[in-house]
């Protein structure tokens, strides 16, 4: 029957069935979900561990967190003080799927959460084609890396709705230039929201807490 679809394509559009579901589930519980993506290393996990340690008696939060191998980063999350943290190994996949955020939410419960984090596997390459059923991709690049990942990786950038650049206190030992990489972004995604943060110093980070606050306001504003 549908002989004549390439296999790739089969597999997204389960993908995309799947994510649909998780994405009415999440609705009707006015739950916001933020799929962070990046390169291994940016600061996913000691982003997530920052807004545990400041925001955890303020927002009701549920973390899944995406490795190849270990649960190192869920562990560390936990430790962090989440009281709702999936480890989803994926044993060699180096992205998410919908089905693994549907299996892992089959066993978390949901009740009261106001805000789920997934934190991807780290690169920058296929979670961009996979949909998770979140409310947006949220792309993470520190000062550390290139200041043209936005146009080697133009399809991430392009379906993400902000950027986060970390490690903006290590901005005076390398040559990333800030201007250069909001211009590269833009130039692919011009509503991409930008935020700059240094998870070390805890620079910018009140502006993030600040943005998720309004998310989740807004979210339950919705009818
Ligand atoms: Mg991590
Ligand atoms: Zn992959």
């Amino acid at each position: 029957m549908d002989k004549k679809i390439p296999i790739k394509k089969k597999i997204l559009n389960k993908n995309d069935e799947l994510a649909a579901d998780i994405r009415r589930l999440l609705n009707a519980k006015k739950i916001v979900a933020l799929n962070l993506v990046s390169s291994p290393g940016s600061g996913k996990t000691s982003l997530l561990e920052k807004t545990l340690a400041a925001m955890n008696d303020k927002l009701n939060m549920a973390l899944m967190a995406g490795d190849v191998q270990t649960e190192n980063d869920a562990r560390r999350l936990m430790q962090a003080g989440g009281r709702i943290v999936r480890p989803i190994v994926t044993g060699g996949a180096c992205h998410l799927d919908a089905n693994m955020v549907t299996k892992a939410l089959d066993e978390m419960d949901l009740d009261g959460v106001e805000v789920l984090f997934i934190e991807n596997v780290g690169n920058l390459v296929c979670p961009s084609s996979f949909d998770l059923g979140e409310d947006m991709k949220v792309v993470l690049i520190s000062t550390t890396e290139g200041d043209d990942k936005p146009l080697k990786y133009p399809s991430m950038f392009r379906r993400s709705s902000a950027m986060i650049v970390n490690k903006t206190d290590l901005l005076e030992y390398s040559d990333f230039d800030i201007e250069r990489v909001k211009k590269n972004a833009w130039s692919i995604n011009v509503d991409l929201k930008i935020l700059e943060l240094s998870c070390r110093t805890g620079e910018g980070l009140e502006a993030w807490y600040a943005w998720l606050v309004d998310m989740v306001k807004r979210k339950k504003q919705r009818g």
